[in-house]
């Protein structure tokens, strides 16, 4: 019997390589829904493929291209973000969540409450609202299933049946493409440089992230809520060849390790096969020919993210949201050329900073997703006077 699949965020790199994999594997599939934010014309072509019941784009002005494009095909065209978590909600028996930041929360939310198995591939929810998100898909009788390549490793060799014996959590990082630049070349950085991750395809959000190594800050908050362990449990290794995907020590000496080419394909199977494996023509990992895999400490100083998720985390649930909030913030100002690469970080911990002195990070007793996402927009706002009162010259920094 085919499964029923709705796939958020078709139109990006995860959702590009989802379809890919059921294209590959000859998955049966019956797709119900799928959704984009502005890419109408790869969404049509997607689309015309693999004919779901119904083609959403976020963007309610590109509706009527849509329409037009789809036109005579049986594929209904939708448009706006309710629309979006409308076929997140469609019944599907599993929903790649593969919208990029916060955007994503309420459609993977709504995706959870209904008892669909999530694979999730959105970070910024889980970091947003994780606790709330994982107990609504528990509720639901769902299961999230993690897509981001460190968590799945973890997920693959993460024994329950020994969860009191392990003893560390090891997320390993490629170190992104300024792995072994100075400060002084990292500050005159480009957008074009940052996002030319040397080896994962990715979008241009999380390759900046990369290039920061917020990504690995906000995965080892999105680590801390999927496996329940503590922040201090869990270390971070940099690991350029991309192989090792992460690690689990248990306390007998042993360390588990899933290993894999970069490609993200392999990970997404898994969360579509979950528990059991699938076949499809996956490349070998030759490890003859990989040759050497190294590993050292991250350098927190040229990399204060991963220090900065660690702060955010024991502020509690908002400090975590308030982080991701303004690393999107700084993000977008930085591939706008508003602010230069090295502006990222401080940027998030002035941002924090101002967030907990304020008082703005306490959630109270109301809804936690409302709460959630409230903490999100303030957070934005402070971000955007950070970033305006930036007044280093721009052109010093490209
Ligand atoms: P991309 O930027 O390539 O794709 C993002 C997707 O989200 C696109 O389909 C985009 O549509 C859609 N989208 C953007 N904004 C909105 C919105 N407001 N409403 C609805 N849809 C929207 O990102 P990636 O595929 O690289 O990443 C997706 C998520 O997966 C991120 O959270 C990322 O951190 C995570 N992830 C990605 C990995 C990777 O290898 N790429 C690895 C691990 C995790 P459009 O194309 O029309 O803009």
């Amino acid at each position: 019997m085919a499964r029923k699949i709705v796939l958020l965020g078709a139109t990006g790199s995860i959702g590009v390589s989802t379809l890919d994999l059921f294209e590959a594997s000859g998955a049966q599939v019956d797709i119900l829904a799928l959704t984009a934010g502005r890419n109408v014309a790869l969404l049509a072509q997607q689309a015309l493929r693999w004919r779901p019941r119904v083609a959403v784009i976020a963007d309610e002005d590109r509706l009527p291209e849509l329409r037009q494009r789809l036109e005579g095909s049986g594929v209904r065209a939708a448009g706006g973000a309710q629309a979006v978590i409308e076929a997140a909600a469609m019944g599907a028996d599993w929903v790649m969540a593969a919208i990029v930041g916060v955007a994503g929360l309420a459609p993977t939310l709504a995706a959870a409450r209904s008892g669909a198995v999530v694979a999730l591939a959105n970070k910024e929810s889980l970091v947003c609202a994780g606790p709330a998100l994982l107990a609504t898909a528990k509720q639901a009788g769902g299961t999230v299933i993690p897509v981001d390549s460190e968590h799945s490793a973890i997920f693959q060799v993460l024994d329950p049946a020994n969860a009191a014996q392990v003893s560390r959590l090891i997320l390993t990082a490629s170190g992104g493409p300024f792995l072994n630049w100075n400060k002084a070349q990292m500050a005159r950085a480009t957008p074009a440089q940052a996002v030319a991750h040397p080896n994962w395809n990715m979008g241009a959000k999380i390759s900046i992230d990369s290039a920061t190594m917020m990504n690995k800050g906000l995965e080892l908050i999105e680590a801390a809520y999927l496996f329940d362990t503590p922040p201090g449990k869990i270390e971070v290794l940099v690991h350029p060849q991309s192989i090792v995907h992460s690690m689990v020590e248990y306390a007998d000496g042993s360390t588990l390790a899933q290993m894999g080419l970069p490609d993200m394909r392999s990970p997404i199977a898994y969360a579509f096969s979950w528990p059991a494996r699938m076949a499809w023509p996956a490349p070998p990992l030759d490890l003859a020919v990989v040759g050497a895999l190294t590993f050292h400490a991250p350098d927190d100083d040229r990399f204060p993210a991963i220090d900065l998720a660690r702060a955010a985390i024991s502020l509690g649930s908002g400090g975590p949201a308030a982080l991701n909030a303004a690393n999107e913030a700084a993000v977008a100002a930085f591939l706008d050329r508003r602010i230069g690469f090295l502006d990222i970080a401080p940027a998030c911990e002035e941002t924090l900073d101002v967030m907990d002195r304020s008082g703005a990070l306490t959630a109270g007793d109301g809804d936690p997703i409302e709460a959630a996402l409230a903490i999100d927009a303030q957070a934005r706002a402070v971000t955007a006077r950070v970033v305006g009162a930036l007044k280093a010259p721009l052109e010093a920094r490209t």
